[in-house]
């Protein structure tokens, strides 16, 4: 049996049912796979189903405000993959009348949206033969094969991505990649069960004793530390609580998410130096000469290439500061439940 048979054979037997599977609509695949990228399919599929309800098309998504988008998307990190969402809705909606492109290249076009993406939504919404490599299928096919060019860099993908085309099922590439994806992730897993494998006979690493050793990763650079201190300043005012927050801006993490005023040091600090530190802060951006800080036990935040340390410090205030820079607005505490905020911040709101 070729590789085409026994993992259509696979596949009857074992493919998965996901809510993106077996449909056409290029908007609605699109969504998943951008959603999926970094995340897995239990939690993908909840926000899936989010936001296909608020934004059944491309259009709803478009019309949508970006804080919209963001409020929706909070949770799932990398919230870059947001703003490309957003910003590719309003594309086609602008330059392609509407209509999600349909080749290739044009929806390669869309921001945000790379080889592996195009040749999902490509081979899954059109029937184009483009193989797509995801991490499940760098596996399964580097022990297949036997490749050890290190994965997940441009080089591996073209050398992966030519291999397969020479395999893939040219009348039903959408089925060719879902058997591939769903082989890599549920048989050829980390710690694969060779013994019911249909292609343990010709499994390279198998037969040369190198599934442990394969795929080849790329070596990691270690995330790097940074320290941040958020004020949470609070006073009453109109029978409520009042608090500041800033948009973050800028080529940084979490843009466009909104945020307590934000101490950044180089770094870690306590004690004596924090309380000092924090005084002279809030002196400057707001006018306040003196106050004590409730300090909160430290929160550590890992993304994949920072880890954020960080601390909350209240400070409680009979009347609204006497300076507040344009960049931060006044925002009633129970408002930031309506609008997008880091994880982070999210994780010190559900600890009060
Ligand atoms: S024999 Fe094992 S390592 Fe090889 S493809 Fe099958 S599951 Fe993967």
């Amino acid at each position: 049996m070729s590789l085409l048979q026994k993992l259509n054979t696979w596949y009857e037997d074992y493919g998965r049912t996901l809510p993106w599977r077996g449909i056409d609509d290029p908007y609605r695949i699109w969504l998943s796979e951008i959603i999926l990228q970094q995340t897995r399919i239990e939690q993908g599929r909840d926000y899936y189903y989010r936001f296909v309800e608020a934004f059944p098309s491309v259009a709803d998504l478009a019309a949508a405000s970006e804080d919209q988008v963001l409020r929706l998307w909070q949770g799932l990190g990398y919230y870059s993959r947001a703003r490309n969402l957003h910003a590719a809705a309003q594309y086609i909606m602008k330059e392609c009348s509407g209509r999600f492109p349909e080749t290739h290249e044009g929806i390669l076009r869309l921001k945000g949206v790379g080889r592996y993406t195009a040749a999902a939504i490509a081979s899954f919404a059109f029937r184009l033969p483009y193989p797509v490599i995801d991490g499940n299928v760098y596996r399964f096919v580097s022990r297949l094969y036997g490749i050890t060019t290190p994965i997940g860099t441009d080089a591996a993908y073209s050398e992966f991505e030519q291999l397969l085309l020479r395999q893939i099922d040219r009348s039903r590439p959408d089925r060719f990649n879902a058997a591939l994806m769903d082989f890599g992730s549920l048989q050829c897993k980390p710690q694969p069960d060779c013994k019911t494998c249909p292609f343990a006979d010709e499994c390279d690493a198998l037969q040369t004793g190198r599934v442990d050793l394969l795929p080849v990763k790329a070596a990691k650079a270690k995330p790097i530390d940074r320290w941040f201190y958020y004020f949470d300043i609070r006073w009453p005012q109109d029978r409520t609580s009042c608090t500041l927050l800033e948009q973050r801006t800028g080529k940084d993490i979490w843009r466009g998410l909104y945020q307590f005023p934000l101490l950044e040091t180089e770094n870690v600090l306590d004690g004596d130096a924090l309380a000092a530190a924090a005084l002279h802060f809030i002196t400057e951006e707001f006018g306040i000469t003196a106050a004590s800080f409730q300090v909160s036990d430290p929160f550590k935040h890992q993304l994949t290439h920072r880890t954020i340390h960080a601390r909350f410090l209240r400070v409680e205030l009979r009347s609204k500061p006497s300076k507040v820079p344009p960049k931060y607005r006044v925002a009633e505490v129970e408002m930031i439940k309506k609008i997008p905020v880091s994880r982070l911040i999210d994780r010190y709101l559900q600890s009060l």
